[in-house]
């Protein structure tokens, strides 16, 4: 090999590495984050899977051990996974925290938006979801998240029917919620796979997990099954801190 190929080559390579570094760390066009108040969780980069606040089996026969530790284990798991290697090849996003990242979903670079947005989001909404239920739970709320639920809407039983109507009519994979609106008013809807409510301007204070993953073993297709067996596990007091903290946050 001549001199000149050689010094060619050498030339070439070191180019393509300051390159390459250059695209990996350079953002394609100005960040403009916007601040948000809706912080619940405050999670950041890199991500990790908390261990459940209660046994795998503590809230059968509702929720089966199986699908349990299957969905905290290795769903849960991969959205994490996913959601640290987006974040990974976007260094200047590691700060942020997910509600950060959720709220501004478009400004984020395409490179990585779907992918945080499937994957942050399941994050967020997983790690919410585990917390929203709880072994010996109480059958209905009491206290000011029962008034907001009458006031809202309507009755417990008439929230009960709209909740169940969201959960059976998402089509495919998603969530139902129970959410703050600006108005500090509750309502219902639901979301189409990992999207959540904070992109949607609620902040969420009850949210169930309507993906076949979540009912399959041991419901199999009946998704309504597992929607009335989910009732009996709902984590109330959670609820109404989430509801507290939400009516600081919406404005
Ligand atoms: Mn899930």
């Amino acid at each position: 090999m001549s001199l000149f190929r050689f010094a060619t080559g050498a030339v070439l390579s070191l180019a393509a590495c300051i390159g390459w570094h250059y695209y990996r760390t350079t953002p394609t066009k100005e960040l403009s984050m916007k601040p948000t108040k809706m912080t619940i969780l405050g999670l950041k980069y890199p991500f990790t899977l908390a261990p459940l606040p209660y046994d795998y089996k503590a809230l059968e026969p509702h929720i089966d051990e199986a699908t349990m530790r299957i969905h905290h284990t290795k769903h849960h798991q991969a959205y994490i996974d996913n959601a640290n290697k987006a974040l990974e090849e976007a260094p200047d996003l590691q700060k942020y925290t997910l509600e950060e990242l959720l709220t501004n979903l478009q400004s984020l670079p395409e490179s990585v938006r779907t992918r945080l947005q499937n994957n942050a989001g399941g994050h967020f909404n997983h790690t919410l979801f585990w917390l929203m239920m709880a072994p010996n739970a109480q059958e209905r709320p009491n206290g000011v998240v029962a008034e907001a639920i009458n006031a809202s809407l309507g009755s417990f039983e008439s929230f009960k029917e709209q909740f169940n109507k969201a959960a059976q009519s998402r089509f495919g994979s998603g969530w139902a919620w129970l959410c703050l609106n600006k108005d500090k008013k509750l309502v219902v809807t639901s979301t189409a796979n990992q999207d959540t409510p904070l992109a949607l301007g609620l902040f969420p204070i009850l949210g169930l997990d309507v993906w076949e993953h979540a009912y399959y073993l041991k419901y199999q297709n009946k998704r309504m099954d597992y929607v009335t067996a989910w009732w009996s596990v709902i984590n109330w007091p959670y609820v109404e801190q989430l509801y507290q903290e939400g009516l600081k946050a919406v404005v």
